[in-house]
Order: structure tokens, then sequence, then C-alpha cells
């Protein structure tokens, strides 16, 4: 507990030690005969103790002209049961009402602290490198690039970089949600957040702080509460509206019905005079404000979306606003890209054909042509030829998205990539017959034979389709850019609906909204590694990137970002998102029914502030609880 709620339950606990044996007194069940001006004096103080700051609240409001809040509602509801002799109700009112508060704010208060407790991946230090070999403590904000930092085993690893001495094993799981350490050693990338398990690590760093991972999930996670979803909106406009309707609602029912038996003398006969009719009116109109007060639907829904956030961070899954996790709820159709999210994007080569060079001077011209690209195709053929590339032969460079690279390799035109770019460039190819991705060059202008490479599966794709299939994702499909026959084969393999191949990165965009149109009112999502599919990822009703630790793109054209490669991730963010909608719903549903049922019964005069107030505070406390559930979605 925090300092203010600590103080809040000290001014609880006092009201409380005067208020029960003065209610004893007042119903006369403890027989202290106390005149009536000492009783409502005494009265005043636990009601002030409690509710004083409520009653400046309100004052506060009807001067700025707010009028409407919850804190009105409470003042007007608990001053008039006092002035008309309820003090025993006013004053439990107040006291309920800031019981409930404080349960409130406890509870936000826990889920925030867990869900930061949850995202706990900002490094307080760095220790950098001196020219001497001596290491200081400084701010990670202060590490230039390229500078050496050194991360002892228990540390956590403070800015992005490239291991340049010594080996560990790296807990990713703050990042992830991946409880198996990762083992890294020189050469290897580590990212920030992770915490160093073994061995002391050297590393050179490859970012500034600010641009960090770590930072950069921090900064994601920090302003996804800030987009609120349908809901959350609803709701503001919705207490907007209510609170004065209620208001009003309760102001007739004071005036109006003993105006009425006033005037045609209709149910006069029940009442010991007019005094005893106004007195019974405007009682049952303060309780009717008590029960009204819309707390705990106000409070719960966004907590609800807060702790849905929060628990699926904890999964690796950053989801960047409510709204988002709103309409993952719907979606019906998930469409895949290939390379590097169904499969590993790894490629290997496993054969070289037709080439009139030698397969070594092959790879090398592949390798030297595709040096900028961070494609993962570009990636493997640099692996594959695996000798340190003299950048300075490459010129020219151009990277076609969907067909491949041209660049000028020592002045001569090199053209790499599938049988779109041969057409392009107008060499007549082979075709092949092998199983896999095939890779055309064209030296000079002449055809140079192909590069078959092959892509693996990751270990749960077939798993992951199963997986979306039981959350009630009706439609799988896979865009690719590359050949029909591949495609096939691997729609095949893990089980998808349906695919389409070939297609551009511009032709993949038609395909989504082809699809969007196709899918009725249910939402489709497409999963991508944010290479070549920015654009498909911001068409579709809403973008997953893949394994986008590291990959900038990504991060920034996703509405969801799981963090490591797991495709089986994205059922369980759609289960995550169905658990918190439908909390959500139970909450709101829970809550008008409630108070709807108390509003009439208040109405009929069947009910008094005492069941108001527990109607009030059970529902919210309750809701509150409900929506904590939220944050459990580890076995989802
Ligand atoms: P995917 O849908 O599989 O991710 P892309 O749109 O990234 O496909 O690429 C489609 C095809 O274009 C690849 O299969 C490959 O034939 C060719 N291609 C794209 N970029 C390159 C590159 N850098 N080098 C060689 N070929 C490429
Ligand atoms: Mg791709």
């Amino acid at each position: 507990m925090n300092k203010k709620q600590k103080k809040l339950l000290i001014r609880i606990i006092i009201a409380a030690v005067f208020f029960v044996p003065l209610y004893l007194i007042s119903e006369g069940i403890v027989a202290v005969k106390l005149p009536e001006p000492v009783l409502i004096a005494l009265f005043l103080i636990p009601y002030l103790t409690v509710g004083w700051d409520i009653l400046r609240k309100a004052l506060l409001g009807i001067r700025n002209r707010r009028l409407f809040d919850e804190c009105f509602l409470m003042t007007v509801a608990t001053v008039g049961a006092i002035a008309l002799g309820e003090y025993g109700e006013g004053v439990a009112v107040m006291l309920l009402y800031q019981v409930g508060e404080l349960f409130q704010s406890y509870a936000v208060g826990r889920s925030r602290r867990s869900i930061s407790d949850l995202m706990d991946i900002r490094p307080d230090y760095a220790n950098l490198e001196g020219e001497d070999g001596a290491f200081e403590r400084v701010d990670p904000d202060e590490v230039e690039t390229g500078s050496v930092i050194v991360v002892q085993p228990g540390e956590r690893v403070p800015i992005d970089g490239v291991v340049i001495e010594g080996s560990s094993a790296l807990d990713t799981s703050a990042l992830t949600g991946e409880s198996k350490p990762r083992s890294v050693a020189v050469d290897d990338d580590v990212l920030s957040g992770c915490i160093n398990l073994s061995g002391v690590l050297r590393v050179r760093t490859t970012a500034e702080f600010d641009e960090s991972t770590a930072s950069k999930i921090l900064d994601l996670v920090e302003n996804a509460a800030s987009r609120k979803s349908k809901s959350e909106n609803f709701i503001s406009k919705f207490a907007r509206v209510y609170t004065p309707v209620v208001c009003c609602t309760a102001l007739a029912l004071a005036v109006l019905p003993p105006l009425f038996c006033m005037l045609t003398g209709v149910g006069m006969a029940g009442y010991a005079g007019v005094g005893a009719l106004w007195r019974d009116w405007v009682l049952r109109a303060c309780t009717f404000l008590v029960i009204s007060c819309p707390c705990a639907v106000v409070i719960s829904v966004p907590l609800s979306f807060f702790a849905g956030l929060g628990g699926a961070s904890s999964q690796g899954i950053l989801v960047k606003g409510s709204n988002y996790l709103e309409t993952l709820s719907q979606v019906g159709t998930v469409a895949f890209d290939k390379t590097g999210t169904i499969t590993l994007g790894s490629f290997e080569v496993t054969a070289v054909h037709h080439s009139p060079m030698e397969e070594q001077r092959l790879l090398e011209y592949a390798a030297l042509a595709e040096c900028h690209s961070s494609h993962p195709i570009s990636q493997s053929l640099r692996r594959a030829h695996g000798k340190e590339l003299d950048i300075s032969r490459v010129s020219d460079v151009q990277e076609i998205s969907g067909h491949g690279v041209l660049a000028k390799v020592d002045g001569v035109d090199v053209a790499v990539g599938n049988e779109k770019l041969m057409n392009r460039v107008g060499v007549a190819f082979r075709h092949c017959h092998h199983a896999g991705t095939i890779i055309h060059m064209a030296v000079d202008g002449a055809y140079a034979g192909h590069i078959v490479i092959s892509d693996e599966l990751k270990a749960t794709s077939r798993e992951a389709m199963a997986a979306l299939k039981r959350a009630g994702v009706e439609r799988t499909v896979m865009l690719t850019g590359d050949a029909k026959s591949v495609a096939e084969q691997v729609a095949k393999e893990v089980g998808l609906t349906d695919f389409r191949a070939e297609l551009l990165p511009q032709d993949k965009v038609a395909c989504v909204e082809e699809l969007m149109r196709g899918g009725g009112r249910k939402k489709l999502a497409f999963v991508g590694d944010g290479i070549n599919d920015a654009p498909v990822l911001s068409r579709a009703d809403i973008g997953i990137a893949m394994g986008a630790l590291g990959s900038d793109a990504a991060i920034e054209a996703a509405d969801v970002v799981l963090m490591d490669d797991d495709p089986l991730k994205i059922a369980k963010a759609i289960r995550i998102s169905r658990k918190c909608l439908g909390i959500v719903k139970q909450n709101i549903a829970f809550a008008l029914t409630v108070k709807a049922l108390c509003l009439a019964l208040s109405a009929l005069g069947l009910a008094n502030m005492w069941l108001a107030i527990a109607a009030d505070v059970g529902v919210m406390i309750l809701a509150v609880l409900n929506a904590i559930r939220c944050l459990f979605v580890r076995r989802l």
C-alpha cells in the first residue's frame, strides 16, 4: 500500500470505531439516551473524518461547473440522508464508499506493479570499458554506439550489441516469455533487457540506449494504455450522459410523486402527514443516487484491458493498444507470409545447377550482389559463401522487392533473383525440377545457372495452424512471393486452408483486401516478419509481426508484435483477447443488471440505503476482482 492508501485506511478505521457505537445508540440497541443535537454532532465526526475529501471534490466540481461525478452523487445522497435524520445511513454510505475506493486503488496499483515487474527490463547502468581495460559504471544513456561494455553474470544487458568475447546463457524471458535460456558466444547478437546468467561477456554496442530493444519495448508498452478500445470509449461517453440523467431522475423521483399525491390525494392515507410524504420520497431519491453510482463499470473496463495487455506482454506478445486487443478477439481469417513466418527463413544451399562458372565463384558473385540486402535469402547466400566480403567491389545495388537484386560486381552486371527478375532483365533461364526455392543468376547479361536453396519449417508451425483452428479461426491463408511448387508443399505440410504464390508485395495487399471482403464481419489478421510486407501489415485489420526482436520495420508497422519467432503465439494472442473481452462483457452485464434491479427496488421504496451501498461497493469489488483475472494468461 502506498502512503495515500494507508492514510485512507487509517481514516476508515477511525471513522468505523466512532460510527459503530453511535449507530447502535441511534437504533436504540444500546440503551443510552442522547439529545438529538449531540447525536448529530457526534455522527458528524466519523462522517467528516472519512468523507471530507469527497465533499471537497464535489464542491470543487460545482465551482468548475463539472457537476455530475461520483463525488457529487455521494455528497448529495449522504447530505440528503443526514438532513432527513437518517444519520446512520448517511455516514455508512460514505464509509463504505471509501472502503470501495480504497480497494479499487489498491487493486489498480497491484496490477500496475505486477505488469511493471513483468516488464522489468529497464537497465539501470552499463559497465563501460575504458582504454586501459578497466570498466566503470555509467548511465546507459551515455554509452555511444560502438563502445565496448562488459556484462557480468546476473546483470541485465543494457544496450543491444554483438558479443566480442566470452560465452554465456541469456535469460530472455522478460522479452519473449520464453523460459529456456538462450546460449550466446562470440559474434552473436545480444539484446538489451536479457539477463546474463553464467559467463562474463564483452559486448560491442550496435545502437544507442534509446534505440535499443529494451527502450523501444518499454515505449510501446507505456503507450499501449492510451490507445482506447471501442468499449472504453463507449464507457467514458456513457458516464458523461449517464450521471446527469440519473441526477435528473432522482430529482424527479423526489418531487413528482409527492406533488402528485398532494394534488390528487391518491396514496396520502399511507403517510402521517405532508412532511412524512416528502421525507419518504426524498429518501428514496437519495437511495437511488447511491445505487446509480457507475464506478464498477467505469473502473473495471479499462482495468480489464490494462490487465489483458499486461498479461499478453508477460507472454512475449506486445499489443499496441486496447483497440487492437478488441480487434484480435474478432479475427476469423489469418493470412501469413511464408519466409520467416511459417518457415525459419534460414536457407541452406542444396545445389548449384547449369553454371558455366565454378560453384565458389558463382556463390561469391551472389553473396557480393546481396551484400546490402536484409532479405533472409540474401543472408543465407552470404552464409553459404562463408568468406569475408570486399564490399568496395560492389556498386549500383538495386533491390527489387519480390524479384531479387541487381548490382555491378567488379564492374560487371549481376542479377540474382527469381524467374520474374530474369524476365525483367531479358535473360533466358532454365527451369529446375528440384524442390526448394530457385535463385537464378545472370552475369554480364548471360545466364549463369541457378542456386537451389531450401528452407525449413518452424518446429511449431503445424501445431500453430491446429491451435488456430481450435481457437475458431476458419481460414488460414499463406501469401508468398515464392514459386507455386514451394508454396504448395509448405501449405500441405503445415495444414493451411489456402495459399497464393508468386505475389509481389503490392499483390499481397490486393490479396489481403480481397480476403477482407470475403470475410464478412470477422476481422483479418496478417502475420509477417516485416521484410517486404510492411504495407500488408498496415493494410490488414490487424498486423502481427513475428520474431520482431531487432526488426525495426516490423515494430513500426505492426499492431501486435510477437517477441519470439513462435507462430503458436498467434492463437495464444487470440485466446488472450477473447478472454479479456469476455470479462469486459461479463462485468458490464453484471453491473448493469444489479444496478437496474436495485434502482427498480429503490424507486418502489423497497430498498434502503444499506442495500444501495452494498450493491454499489459489492458490485465494484467483484467487477475489479474479475477484471484482474485478465492478468492470468499463462495456461491459455
Ligand atoms: P515471401 O512471401 O516468401 O516472404 P518475398 O516477397 O520476400 O517472399 O520474396 C519473394 C521472392 O522474391 C523470393 O522467393 C525470391 O525468389 C525473390 N527475392 C526477393 N528478395 C530477394 C533477394 N534479396 N535475393 C534473391 N531473391 C529475392
Ligand atoms: Mg517475407
